[in-house]
């Protein structure tokens, strides 16, 4: 796409599971943007908490946490073989540690945190800050970056989700059920749809995309629709 040099930001927002990363992250390779996939960065500091005594008997000690804060480094490095940035924290290397069950069942306590959030958002936003960026997660579009030029609202049946997170997990190796998947998503919409700060929401000016029944490949078909849009200004 080369009618404009301009270069904007994406905001994919939407609920768990619901194939935000992959769709941000073929966006982002198409265009040669940034990928930022945020959920890694709440999940880091989820799994820190875990490794250094912020947690005791499964239970989040908050003040604890919010304590350890200042001592947590945040940060990407481009993975080619995934084609995507690994999170790391403290320099170490995060990413096959934090889409365990483990993490995924506290994760979402963590992120209602407001001085995790605060923190999170500051580092996003530089980030973000050349535009030229595709960023997915629960508040990129109303809280992030307001003022993305393009903001996708993706949504999906839950069962499909839980569906997907199930295949993808057991590709890993990873030992679940069905069951305790699809409850772990379902717990996961409610808690960051009614959590006070940043719920999950839809902006306003967002682009809902149902993607339950789409390919990839689909779904790529609409969204460069929509940034040629956007870029053209047609
Ligand atoms: O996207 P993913 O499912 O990996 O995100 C993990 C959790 O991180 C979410 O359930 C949500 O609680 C939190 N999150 C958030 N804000 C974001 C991204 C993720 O609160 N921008």
């Amino acid at each position: 796409m080369d009618c404009s040099n301009k270069k904007i930001i994406i905001a994919i927002d939407g609920y768990s599971s619901g194939g935000k990363s992959t769709f941000a992250r073929e966006i982002a390779a198409r265009l040669g943007y940034i990928f930022i996939d945020t959920g890694s960065m709440y999940r880091a500091v989820t799994l820190y908490a875990l490794d250094n005594g912020a947690v005791v008997g499964g239970v989040l000690d908050k003040d604890r946490l919010i304590g350890m804060l200042p001592d947590i480094g945040i940060g990407f490095k481009f993975n080619p073989e995934r084609g995507a940035s690994d999170v790391y924290v403290n320099g170490r290397n995060a990413e096959g540690r934090i889409r365990s069950i483990e993490v995924s069942g506290l994760v979402s306590e963590v992120s209602s945190i407001p001085e995790v959030r605060s923190k999170l958002v500051a580092i996003q936003q530089e980030l973000g800050r050349d535009r030229g960026v595709v960023m997915d997660g629960r508040d990129i579009g109303t809280v992030v970056f307001p003022d993305a030029e393009l903001k996708i609202f993706l949504t999906a049946d839950p069962s499909v989700r839980a569906r997907r997170r199930y295949d993808e997990l057991r590709a890993k190796g990873v030992e679940v059920t069905y069951e305790e998947i699809e409850r772990n998503v379902r717990e996961r919409d409610r808690a960051d749809e009614t959590r006070e700060v940043s719920p999950l929401r839809k902006a306003d000016d967002a682009i809902v995309l149902d993607n339950s029944r789409m390919t990839l490949d689909e779904q790529m078909v609409w969204v460069m629709d929509k940034v040629e849009e956007k870029l053209c200004g047609r």
